[in-house]
């Protein structure tokens, strides 16, 4: 295994700015990566074809003396929710299948231009409804801890590359948890970035009035890094934010030279413990709060009596908004269409929907329907949005009394393929903790705290701050990472069972 792929976005492009290495050898080292262990994660849908080829680009301009932003030359995998022209995107649906967008979303425009190496589309949940991947049209995605087990979804495959050292940084979105729950369970670090702060703009819509496109990485400086690039105002997103924003880095970077929470008062929701959480994310959650009140934290429960009903809140705004976008797909401006012989229009827009969304997408279109039908929409819809509110309002008064929010990230640590398919409101209650903050629109980043005692697998710390303090999560985030990391002796990830091809069979044989 090449040295390059175990490097972070940082180190490499630190090597990269001194001519140490080229990015046609990064590229090629996460290329061959991807080669040796794709066929068992399956964390990509598609692989770039121009990956070398922009790497070259780049090589010879940084020989030219060009400016460039610092991470150009480094890969990066971007969920297949957002449109790039040299890709198929199919937001993980049939019904899009080989469609290639005629433009590239804001996040992926900044990235190219930033000079990072697009490396591919990675997998995930059709239309990003799922918290496994198991929803992908194109089949699950692996958690490369352990091949039997689910990556977390729906981007599961942004952060099963991750973790898999495919790609040291990676783009998800999360509506509900996509990007933090997955980056749970694989041991990475994922950053919904405050409503507003990064441009939705080519991304395939889900909810709208939820969806954030955020990071995926190996530690937090990384995440940093990357939405300093995708972040800032876009004109071609109507709820873009027109703020100026601090650098990221730099608050990460404080935090890393800081290794301190002298003043700062952490708020843990007291709705978020116990009952329902596995023993040992309990047992991980714990333990990092006493290790943030050693390094000076002070501990505030909140009650965020809300919050108990957000999950339910959660899934009649979501399907609502996902009926009104999904009815684009139609059979005629986009991807599949199915023809019966001698059918009508209406019969050819129903065939096509019946075989191009699947049975969780079906689910939640009929729901959604449902809730906004006239004679319910005060009852169901309405209701929602008035809990919506109530909801905001516990943030609002969180955040009189603490600088930063935590819970666990999830849960439970990574379950069992299968496990949960059959079942959607266990599916569901995996996002119990991180809902809350797409309903408020206050960014929340999911970190690793450890591996839980019963079943060596990762366990995530969630991280909330108020609308507009990203920088907060980056400065506290890399603080407590640089802690933990003193602890073991490194980053979580180096401690990964199933990091060699022989290693993943004979975890997925059920040997390991
Ligand atoms: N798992 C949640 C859902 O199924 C979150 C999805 C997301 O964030 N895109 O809706």
């Amino acid at each position: 295994m090449s040295e390059l792929i175990r490097m972070t976005a940082a180190e490499l492009s630190e090597k990269l700015r001194a001519k140490e290495v080229s990015s046609v050898e990064v590229t090629q080292a996460h290329l061959d990566r991807i080669a040796e262990v794709d066929g068992d994660v399956h964390a990509f849908l598609h692989i770039s074809e121009n990956a070398l080829t922009t790497a070259a680009a780049i090589d010879a301009a940084r020989l030219d003396g060009t400016e460039h932003s610092p991470l150009a030359g480094v890969p990066i995998a971007i969920k297949d929710v957002l449109c790039t022209v040299d890709m198929p995107s199919t937001a993980g649906s049939k019904i899009l299948e080989g469609w290639v967008p005629p433009y590239d979303a804001t996040v992926v425009r900044r990235l190219r231009e930033a000079g990072l190496v697009p490396l591919g589309k990675t997998n995930m949940d059709e239309f990003a409804m799922g918290s496994s991947t198991e929803h992908s049209a194109y089949g699950p995605t692996r958690n490369p801890w352990d091949l039997e087990r689910i990556p977390g979804g729906s981007g599961g495959g942004s952060a099963a590359a991750v973790a898999a050292f495919e790609a040291p940084v990676a783009l998800g979105s999360d509506t509900g948890g996509s990007i933090r729950q997955p980056a749970a369970v694989t041991g990475s670090v994922g950053v919904k970035p405050t409503y507003g702060a990064v441009s939705r703009y080519g991304a395939i819509a889900l909810a709208s009035s939820l969806d954030q496109v955020g990071p995926v990485s190996r530690t937090v400086l990384d995440s940093a890094l990357v939405q300093d690039i995708i972040g800032g105002h876009d004109p071609h997103d109507s709820t873009s934010l027109t703020d100026g924003w601090p650098s990221f880095a730099d608050a990460a970077r404080q935090g890393l030279a800081e290794r301190s929470f002298k003043g700062v008062r952490v708020g843990v929701v007291k709705q978020f413990q116990g009952e329902g959480f596995q023993a040992g994310v309990q047992q991980r959650f714990d333990e990092s709060l006493e290790l943030l009140a050693k390094n000076g934290a002070e501990i505030v429960e909140i009650d965020a009596p809300s919050f108990e009903y957000a999950v339910a809140a959660y899934y009649l705004i979501l399907p609502a908004e996902a009926s009104s976008n999904l009815a684009k797909f139609d059979s005629v401006r986009f991807g599949l269409r199915v023809s019966p012989p001698g059918a009508t229009v209406d019969k050819v827009m129903a065939a096509t929907r019946e075989e191009g969304f699947g049975d969780e997408v079906k689910r939640r279109i009929i729901l959604g329907t449902y809730a906004l039908s006239a004679g319910y929409y005060d009852a169901y819809y309405g209701s929602a949005q008035k809990v919506r509110t109530l909801i905001q309002r516990d943030f609002a008064s969180a955040f009189e009394k603490v600088d930063v929010l935590v819970s666990p990230a999830a849960p439970t640590t990574a379950f069992k393929l299968g496990e949960k398919l059959d079942d959607p409101l266990a599916m569901y209650l995996n996002d119990i903790t991180t809902i809350p903050a797409n309903l408020a629109g206050v960014p929340g980043m999911g970190l690793p705290i450890g591996l839980a005692p019963e079943d060596g697998l990762p366990v995530g710390m969630q991280l909330m701050a108020p609308a507009r303090e990203d920088a907060r999560l980056y400065r506290h985030g890399a603080a407590l990472e640089s802690l933990l990391e003193e602890q073991w002796g490194g980053s979580l990830l180096a401690q990964a069972p199933a990091l060699e091809p022989a290693e993943m069979e004979a975890a997925r044989d059920g040997a390991v």
